[in-house]
């Protein structure tokens, strides 16, 4: 099995070294991915300057690890057209140093990546793990990502969706299991802090805390806050199907 397998966290983040142990069994893993911090950058892409790509020392044994001085999905689109000689049977991304449910999924760089390879018609699958933590264990999310991809290889790959997976950052045996949800609701309350420069001048830090509007077991952040293993299945189709219809028949009438 071929996996492409970037992230947004940086190519030298922890978390896509422990991905790429935890996957290394699969096959042949080929790193494309950011070479600094792009988190929150959703699905863009580099117009304006050249991207240029090179072989980065990776701690461990991929077949190939490449850095690329852009985003994302530039890293998935220019792996995918470009770099891989032929196309892969996954695009794999993370794992995310904090969680991606709810509303930030729509913000993520590492769900982007992932949506990238559903766009070129590959099974994709997002991971990330519910801790900021410099110091985070990220050994439980390794065995759970080996057990997440079990299982979609079990029931047979789909290519219509993002698998999005988050991981609580409990020890393996605190874990409770695995869970299919939806996305939740939240809002989030405090958004900016207010904060002022040594010469006094007002500036904002975006910060703030998600007020659950949702209390639907199976909503994501619901299922990681009650230790389960949340995975979403994520699909691009962002019309609403119920108003094309509704306004479609309305065209049609005379
Ligand atoms: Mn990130």
């Amino acid at each position: 099995m071929k996996i492409l397998l970037s992230n947004d966290d940086g190519i030298h983040a922890r978390g896509i070294v422990a991905l790429a142990e935890a996957l290394l069994p699969y096959g042949e893993v080929t790193v494309v991915a950011p070479n600094r911090e792009r988190s929150a950058c959703s699905h863009s892409l580099t117009l304006e300057h050249p991207l240029r790509t090179g072989p980065v020392d990776f701690p461990v044994p991929v077949s190939r690890a490449l850095s690329v001085n852009g985003t994302p999905a530039d890293c998935v689109k220019l792996g995918l057209s470009k770099l891989l000689e032929s196309p892969p049977d996954f695009v794999i991304s993370g794992i995310n140093k904090g969680a991606n449910l709810t509303v930030d999924v729509f913000y993520s760089g590492t769900v982007a990546a992932a949506f990238e390879g559903v766009f070129s018609g590959i099974p994709a699958i997002a991971f990330s793990l519910d801790s900021f933590a410099p110091d985070a264990d990220y050994r439980p999310a390794q065995a759970w990502v080996r057990r997440v991809l079990d299982r979609i290889l079990a029931e047979g790959p789909d290519r219509g969706f993002v698998y999005n997976v988050n991981i609580p950052a409990l020890p393996e045996s605190e874990i409770k299991g695995m869970k299919v949800t939806r996305l939740g609701k939240v809002r989030y309350r405090d958004s900016y802090e207010l904060r002022h420069d040594p010469v006094g001048r007002p500036y904002y830090w975006l910060s703030g805390e998600p007020v659950i509007l949702d209390q639907d077991p199976d909503a994501d952040i619901n299922a990681v806050r009650a230790g389960y293993v949340s995975v979403t299945p994520l699909t691009g189709e962002r019309t609403d199907v119920a108003v094309f219809r509704k306004w479609q028949t309305g065209r049609d009438q005379p």
